[in-house]
């Protein structure tokens, strides 16, 4: 699996469709002191569902979409599409690429798309486990993460690991199996409830 091509269309200082194409061998990223480099990788942990504003560098989710400058107006929502190359099938997905994409409007509103159909944040998420890449893979080592690493608690730390051992998948549906069992114990109570007053 590997990062094929990102767009951007109204992402930070992106306001034209930008399309940006990789291959298999390593790419630097230059250019001067505040020339949008670090707003690509942004936009690379956006697509993946990234919902902290601080991660993003900004203040409020609206500060992604374009701003406007003296010459231009500002965009009205902002769009990011990543495409990976799936021929290894490493994402749970029979598509040799998969192409995932992240709208978001000004209005606060959001959409996902996986292969152009519309899915929830979930689904996203749920695409990325284990694979190292999402929102809370290590793929993207951002500037202060690895002092964020070293002073975290030794759970999350853990977190990491089990993130790079590919176990996240299954800590993730324990959880879940746990929330249903909780809600079926309290459904249990209540009908135990019903049945207690109409004795
Ligand atoms: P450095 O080398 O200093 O780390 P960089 O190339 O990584 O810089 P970025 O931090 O990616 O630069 O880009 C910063 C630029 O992006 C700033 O000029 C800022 O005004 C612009 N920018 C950020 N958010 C928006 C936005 N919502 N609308 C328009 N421009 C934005």
């Amino acid at each position: 699996m590997y990062l094929k091509a990102l767009m951007l269309q109204g992402f930070k200082s992106f306001p034209e469709k930008t399309v940006l194409t990789f291959d298999q061998s390593i790419t630097a990223i230059v250019g001067p002191n505040g020339s949008g480099k670090s707003n690509l990788s942004d936009a690379v942990r956006w697509v993946m569902g990234e919902q902290s504003t601080r991660a993003l560098r900004g203040g409020r989710m609206e500060d992604v979409i374009f701003g406007g400058t003296a010459k231009r107006r500002q965009t009205g929502y902002a769009q990011v599409s990543l495409v990976l190359d799936n021929s290894d099938h490493r994402l749970p997905r029979e598509e040799n690429e998969v192409m995932v994409t992240r709208r978001y409007y000004r209005s606060g509103e959001s959409e996902y798309y996986i292969n152009r159909d519309a899915v929830r944040l979930k689904d996203v998420s749920e695409l990325f486990l284990d694979t190292g890449l999402g929102r809370e893979g290590y793929a993207i080592i951002g500037q202060g993460r690895i002092d964020e690493i070293l002073s975290q608690r030794s759970t999350d730390r853990r977190e990491v690991f089990e993130e790079a051992a590919g176990i996240s998948r299954f800590r993730h549906r324990k959880e879940e199996a746990q929330r249903k069992l909780e809600r079926t114990d309290e459904n249990l109570l209540r009908v135990n409830d019903k049945v207690d007053e109409l004795e």
